[in-house]
């Protein structure tokens, strides 16, 4: 799904038991800069990825870049096999690294989370580490779709990054905002250990002048998306979480 010029949303089905749950990757087609890839859906996702990279108009082959916007293992998964395939370069945060390289034990996976969801010891044994290439600051800036800026939203992962395409006014929010049905929701809270920085993180990208969000969880909001971003900050204010 196009929803700006060379910004495209590829939603990719969760699993074949929860067909309606989809996990929206987002391409970046740039002919000058290379084409990147931001998140990388679930392990063993790369039939589907390569699909939908194939459906967009580039293959595999075509990936310059990926970016995580952070480490958990529904974003990560199919990293390593996309780079194997691309020779792609890999970027990410700084404090989520070290989880994507397999230096660390993916933060959210305790022993109390797979205790409560034996499902996913399957999913982190097919889990492969990615080597990052390449460390995304705040305020680092890319030579991405005509101006690409990176923002730094901890909260839902110390190391969480959103993408802010200049140009298109397009937001790139990864799981520091969820959507359903087009209305935007704060991050999911069961899955986001430090809930007041992640509403500060939300605070900081309601002060960009924004058309277009994409959510990894709901996919895309266009409408009046700046007055959506504020209504989410109100009501975490009147819910207390701040
Ligand atoms: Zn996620």
């Amino acid at each position: 799904m196009r929803v700006a010029n060379g910004v495209y949303v590829l939603p990719i089905p969760r699993s074949p038991q929860e067909p309606e749950s989809f996990l929206n990757l987002t391409l970046i087609v740039d002919e000058q800069n290379g084409n990147t890839l931001v998140d990388a859906g679930l392990p063993d996702q790369m039939e589907a990825i390569s699909a939908a990279l194939v459906e967009a108009g580039i293959g595999v082959g075509g990936l310059r870049r990926i970016i995580f916007t952070h480490q958990d293992l529904d974003h990560v998964g199919s990293g390593a096999t996309l780079v194997r395939q691309s020779s792609a370069r890999v970027l990410a945060h700084p404090a989520d690294a070290p989880y994507i390289e397999g230096e660390l034990r993916p933060l959210k996976v305790t022993p109390e989370m797979l205790e409560q969801r034996p499902q996913m010891r399957e999913v982190l044994e097919r889990l492969e580490p990615v080597g990052v290439d390449e460390h995304l600051e705040d305020g680092t800036h890319l030579n991405l779709a005509g101006g690409t800026k990176v923002i730094s939203t901890p909260g839902h992962t110390p190391g969480h990054i959103s993408l802010y395409l200049e140009q298109p006014k397009v937001l790139i929010a990864g799981d520091a905002l969820t959507a359903e049905d087009g209305s935007l929701n704060g991050p999911n809270p069961s899955m986001t250990p430090e809930m007041g920085t992640a509403i500060q993180s939300i605070r900081r990208l309601a002060e960009l002048d924004v058309d277009t969000i994409v959510c990894y969880h709901g996919g895309v909001v266009s409408k009046d998306a700046n007055g959506q971003l504020r209504r989410v900050i109100r009501k975490a204010s009147r819910d207390g979480v701040e």
